[in-house]
């Protein structure tokens, strides 16, 4: 009581880093052509998954609709005709919230985890982002978010992708001018039979109203269905008894 509360979010004066990934230095860059036949290449620095990283993310994400969960994005800095560009070759997937109500968090314990995982399964990768889900809330940064990218995640090149496993929605951060700013990514590669098969698995939970209500309309029991169908053939009857009754009277 009576005590101003620390500001939790740090401002680029109390870190007094500036970050921009337009401070990327290409020279010395392997050059690397994507293949992306779906969608263009943006001119400058963009964000490229490697399709069986963008699988596992999307299979990690869409794990549990219940709790956030995410992880880290290893990759390495390429450029092409257009430019610089971050590619996401792998994940390692480390976070999960202990509640519905919690977000995903980095503590020290999480940390000696990924290092072990890179360690063991990724040896010198680099790390180049993180992703975590927003079950059910949307695809945005939370300012718990933009504190975990500033002070973990500072890098020009570091990005941070947010999944919403409810509507398939995904988005991916990166620094622009010192704001994180959503943009446009690539997929390289073309889908994988399992990924593509997993993907049409997740279609249900991502229609819209006519197709949850069909879905409703085979939850009923018969007798219930009975009763609706019932209900709608009375609806019907009335309203083309009132057609009649209104055009008799013209
Ligand atoms: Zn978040």
């Amino acid at each position: 009581m009576g005590v101003k509360p620390l500001k939790r979010r740090p401002t680029p004066e109390t870190t007094g880093k500036f970050v921009d990934c337009a401070a990327i230095d290409i020279v010395g860059l392997e050059t690397r052509a994507i293949d992306s036949p779906d969608k263009l290449r943006d001119r400058g620095f963009q964000v490229v998954y490697a399709r069986s990283a963008w699988e596992a993310m999307q299979t990690h994400a869409h794990s549990t609709l219940d709790v956030e969960v995410g992880g880290v994005m290893l990759g390495t800095l390429l450029r092409d005709s257009s430019g610089p560009y971050l590619y996401v070759h792998a994940i390692v997937p480390a976070l999960a919230a202990s509640q519905r109500a919690t977000s995903v968090s980095f503590t020290g314990e999480t940390w000696a985890a990924i290092h072990d995982a890179i360690d063991r399964d990724h040896p010198g990768a680099m790390i180049a982002g993180w992703y975590h889900t927003h079950p059910g809330f949307g695809v945005f940064l939370s300012d718990m978010d933009e504190f975990i990218q500033r002070s973990f995640f500072d890098l020009p090149h570091h990005a941070a992708t947010v999944i919403d496993p409810t509507t398939g929605d995904c988005g991916t951060f990166v620094w622009r001018a010192n704001k994180l700013t959503r943009e446009s990514h690539l997929i390289d590669g073309a889908p994988t039979e399992e990924g593509f098969r997993a993907a049409i698995a997740r279609l249900p939970k991502s229609r819209g109203p006519i197709g949850r209500a069909m879905d409703a309309i085979a939850q009923l029991d018969r007798k219930r269905l009975f009763a609706l169908v019932a209900l709608l053939c009375v609806g019907f009857s009335v309203f083309f008894y009132a057609m009649m009754v209104l055009l008799d009277g013209k």
